[in-house]
């Protein structure tokens, strides 16, 4: 059996893309187009543009630069920007639908460009007018693209523990320090860079801070070689007596820690829904080839044993579902969403990491062929466990939500 890419069976030709994306472009542009319009024309660009660049992108070691500013182009770097700074405006769960969508054909795509578009969003709900117009308009474009550092080489799950320090000058801050494991860190142009303003203070002096990557101070780490997933770009960087000044200083202590807890809850949801999408596609892919590959004379699906797998991971993959449109739902209503995402992301990472080998085990060894999803996938869901909460981290919050006060 030849090679297949993993959306060979339906794919569409040049002009129904073509369409589709046209639709987007109209969607981005005016008010009236239903969302679906942007669904289809996400669908067809994970379908054409993803799954094809995800090897290669794996391959090169290296975020999928090119797909980014296709991406942006259909509007994907600006879907929760306002509309007065020329965003979709769309709610969260909108979000996480297309984060979910673009997992499903590769998870470091869709995470390296859901941060840039963070920081899009972020800079334009909370920086100064200055800081809009330099980088806003820039990430929107896919031309810069941004990251959020809070992890160091020091501290990763106690977030308070951070040490990079900034300290007060003439006219701004000094800041020193060094961070790792960073989401797009190895082409970020712009930072939101989380720093401890008072030492032995924990959360209360964490302070959030614009940082340009052109500016003296600011040194690039090489990309780190991993295991795999090198399309999220995780690098790091260190600030040596990097000079911010008071206008960058977009969360003062006192309101930055808590800010970066608020929006982690967004991040669980997304990873979550995120999840859910990588194990769909595999779950369609193994479904799809269950009824075309013959064993002792008829098709896999036939085989009680066989079937069973995939009703299990379509059960496991419904209930992780509706924990993650319950998470969104409460962030689009702006409710308390701390257990629900907690929840959301703890049942996702590990149903994907569950059903993801068993589903390739249902391929035999075609499911190994790389432009497959199944090794890939099976990475995310362990890069998955990690970002934005590790499961242990999880279990905490949830335990903490729930302890009788
Ligand atoms: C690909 C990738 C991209 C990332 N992107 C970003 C990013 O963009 N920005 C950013 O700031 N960070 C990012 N991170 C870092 C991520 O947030 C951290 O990996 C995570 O917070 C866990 O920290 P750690 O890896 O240092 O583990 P540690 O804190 O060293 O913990 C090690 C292990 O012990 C467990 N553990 C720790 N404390 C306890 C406890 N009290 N009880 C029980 N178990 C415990 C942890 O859950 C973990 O399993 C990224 C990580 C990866 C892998």
């Amino acid at each position: 059996m030849s090679a297949t890419p993993h959306a060979a069976p339906d794919t569409p030709s040049a002009a129904d893309t073509a369409r589709a994306l046209g639709a987007a472009d109209a969607f981005a542009s005016g008010p009236g187009h239903a969302l679906g319009t942007l669904d289809a024309a996400v669908a067809a660009f994970a379908r054409d543009v993803v799954v094809p660049g995800a090897p290669l992108w794996e391959r090169e070691r290296r975020i999928g630069r090119e797909a980014i500013e296709a991406a942006a182009a259909l509007g994907l770097c600006r879907i929760e920007v306002p509309a007065a700074h020329g965003g979709l405006g769309l709610p969260f769960s909108a979000k996480a639908r297309i984060a979910q969508a673009l997992a499903g054909a590769d998870f470091g795509f869709a995470f390296s460009l859901i941060n840039t578009g963070n920081i899009a969003t972020k800079l334009a709900r909370e920086a100064s007018p200055e800081l809009v117009e330099r980088w806003v308009p820039a990430l929107m474009a896919g031309r810069a693209i941004g990251c959020t550092a809070l992890t160091e080489p020091g501290a990763g799950s106690d977030f308070a523990a951070i040490a990079t320090r900034a300290t007060r000058v003439a006219g701004g801050w000094r800041i020193d320090g060094e961070k790792a494991w960073i989401t797009n860190a190895a082409e970020a142009d712009v930072a939101v860079v989380y720093v401890q303003t008072e030492p032995g203070s924990g959360a209360r002096g964490v302070a959030g801070f614009v940082v340009e990557a052109a500016r003296a101070g600011f040194v690039r780490r090489p990309a780190f070689a991993l295991s795999g997933q090198h399309a999220i770009g995780t690098g790091g960087f260190a600030l040596d007596g990097y000079l911010a000044t008071d206008a960058e200083m977009l969360q003062p202590p006192g309101r930055a820690f808590k800010s970066a807890m608020t929006s982690i809850n967004g991040a669980r949801t997304y990873v979550a829904a995120m999840c859910c999408g990588m194990l769909g596609e595999a779950l369609r892919i193994a479904q799809a080839y269950g009824s075309e590959r013959r064993t002792f004379g008829v098709p896999l699906a036939d085989h009680q044993g066989w079937r069973w797998t995939i009703a299990e991971a379509s059960a496991e993959l419904a209930a992780a579902g509706l924990l993650v449109a319950d998470a969104a739902a409460r962030i689009d209503a702006g409710a308390d969403a701390q257990l629900a995402a907690a929840q959301a992301k703890l049942v996702a990472t590990r149903t994907a990491e569950r059903q993801l080998p068993r589903l390739a085990q249902a391929m035999g060894a075609e499911g190994l062929r790389e432009s497959y999803p199944f090794g890939r996938h099976m990475n995310g869901a362990r890069v998955a466990s990690f970002v934005d909460g590790s499961s242990e981290m999880l279990l905490e919050r949830i335990a903490a939500v729930l302890r009788p006060r």
